[in-house]
């Protein structure tokens, strides 16, 4: 059983080409530090509205994944 809160939250497949390769998108004034173990892209300074939160590093599309 995966009780894994940060697990649990992340899509754990792209829904368009079903890739694992799903990276969350981080928004803030700097680039985040690499993560171990988390694929992270950087979004920008600013978080737009409706912004993606997750982003396919395959097919490149981006993504809201709510819970
Ligand atoms: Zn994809």
């Amino acid at each position: 059983m995966d009780t894994n809160v940060e697990k649990a939250k992340k899509p754990r497949r792209c829904p368009k080409c079903g890739s694992t390769q799903v990276a969350k998108i981080i928004y803030g004034k700097k680039p985040p530090k690499k993560q171990k173990g988390e694929l992270t892209v950087y979004g920008g300074p600013t978080i737009p509205v409706n912004a993606p939160n997750y982003k396919c590093l395959k097919c490149n599309s981006t993504y809201k994944h709510i819970n």
